[in-house]
C-alpha cells in the first residue's frame, strides 16, 4: 500500500457526501462490521442482523486482557508506567474477566486443559479456585505481548489524550460511523496520532491496505468531529513488534467516506432483498458459522426482522465524557478488538 511505513522494533528504543439510500438499516456501521461485509456478506448478516452468539477464541480473549492492561497502565502517573505495573494490570484484567465473564474465562481454562465445563454451564466461577499457579499459566502467553509493547515505546515519556474512546459520528443525515479507538495522542505541537494495538503479527507485504482501512475509518471519524486530519495513524502489532504507520491526507479520508457510504448502500440493498451471499475464503477456517453456511453444505436459517437501531447521535466531541446512548463495549453489537 502506497504511503504505509513499516517499522520493526527489535529493541527499546470535508467535501460533500454522495447520496445514500434512505432505508433505516443500517443507521450506523463500525469498522469491524464494514470489514465483515467486505469479507463475507453472510458473516455480516449473522453478526449484525441475526446476532448469533460467538464464543471468543482464547487468542481474542488474551487480546482483550492486554488491551485492558494497557488502558489501566495509561491511567497511572507517567513515572509509574513500568513493566511490573503492566503485569499487575494484566493480572487485574484476568481477575475482572473471571469475575464478570465466566464463560469467557472458561475458554482460557479449557485451552490449558483445565476443568471448565462446569464453569461455562453454571455461569459462575469461584475466584478462590483459581490458584495463583492457574492464573500464572493463563497469563503466561500474554506477558510477551506486554514485553513487546515496552520494546516498541516508552509510556513514561508521554501522556495519552484518550484511551478506549467511544465515538458515534454522523457522516450523513441518517447514518453514522461508530466504534472505539484504542488510544489518541496529541503532541504539544497539536499533532494528533491515532493508535490501535493488535496482539497478532503484522500482515505480510501487500496486505497493509486492508489493515489500514480501520485506521482511516477512525481518522475519518476524528476529522468529521473535530475538523482536524490526524497527523499519523499507527497500528502496533505486539505479536511481531512491528508498527504500520500512515500519514492520511484529505483525499484519503474523502475516499474512505465514499467507500463507507457505498458499503452502507450495498448493505441496505442486501437487507431489502434478504440476500447476503456467502463468500468462502481461507477465513472460513476461523468462522463460527460454518455449520450454518451454504458454502459448506448447510442451509442458512431464514433471515430475522432487521434489528431496530438507535438513531445516530449528533454533536458529541470525541474526547467528551460518554453520554447516554453512546456505544458501550458491554452492549456494542460489534466489538472491535482482535
Ligand atoms: S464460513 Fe466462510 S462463507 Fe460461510 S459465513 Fe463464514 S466466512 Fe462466510
Amino acid at each position: 500500500m502506497a504511503g504505509v511505513s513499516r517499522t520493526r522494533h527489535n529493541q527499546r528504543s470535508i467535501p460533500h457526501a454522495p447520496e445514500v439510500h434512505t432505508s433505516a438499516f443500517p443507521m450506523h456501521l463500525s469498522a469491524s462490521r464494514a470489514n465483515d461485509f467486505l469479507t463475507c456478506p453472510l458473516l455480516f448478516r449473522y453478526r449484525a442482523i441475526d446476532r448469533l452468539p460467538e464464543v471468543p477464541s482464547a487468542a481474542a480473549l488474551r487480546g482483550t486482557l492486554v488491551h485492558r492492561a494497557l488502558e489501566v497502565l495509561f491511567g497511572l502517573p507517567t513515572a509509574d508506567r513500568t513493566p511490573d505495573a503492566a503485569a499487575d494490570a494484566l493480572a487485574g484484567a484476568w481477575a475482572e474477566l473471571a469475575a464478570d465473564e465466566p464463560v469467557s474465562a472458561a475458554v482460557l481454562l479449557a485451552e490449558l486443559g483445565l476443568p471448565s465445563g462446569e464453569v461455562a454451564t453454571s455461569g459462575e466461577i469461584e475466584l478462590a479456585r483459581l490458584s495463583a499457579e492457574v492464573s500464572d499459566r493463563i497469563l503466561e502467553p500474554a506477558r510477551p505481548l506486554l514485553d513487546a509493547y515496552f520494546a516498541m515505546e516508552d509510556p513514561t515519556r508521554f501522556q495519552a489524550h484518550a484511551m478506549e474512546m467511544a465515538f458515534d459520528v454522523p457522516i450523513h443525515d441518517t447514518f453514522s460511523i461508530r466504534g472505539f479507538v484504542d488510544r489518541v495522542d496529541i503532541a504539544p505541537t497539536g499533532q494528533v496520532r491515532i493508535i490501535d494495538y493488535k496482539t497478532g503479527k503484522a500482515p505480510s507485504a501487500g496486505f497493509e491496505a486492508k489493515a489500514m482501512f480501520q485506521m482511516r475509518f477512525y481518522a475519518l471519524a476524528w476529522w468529521r468531529m473535530t475538523g482536524q486530519i490526524p497527523h499519523q495513524l499507527r497500528l502496533m502489532y505486539l505479536g511481531s513488534q512491528e508498527s504500520l504507520t500512515y500519514v492520511p491526507e484529505e483525499a484519503d479520508l474523502v475516499a474512505t467516506e465514499r467507500k463507507v457510504l457505498a458499503l452502507r448502500e450495498a448493505i441496505a440493498a442486501s437487507a431489502e432483498s434478504g440476500v447476503f451471499a456467502a463468500k468462502a475464503s481461507r477465513l472460513c477456517d476461523w468462522c463460527s458459522y460454518r455449520d450454518l453456511c451454504p458454502a459448506w453444505g448447510a442451509i442458512s436459517p431464514p433471515m430475522p426482522a432487521l434489528p431496530v437501531q438507535a438513531p445516530p447521535i449528533t454533536g458529541r466531541p470525541m474526547d467528551a465524557p460518554p453520554a447516554a446512548g453512546l456505544p458501550d463495549r458491554a452492549n456494542l453489537d460489534d466489538p472491535e478488538h482482535d
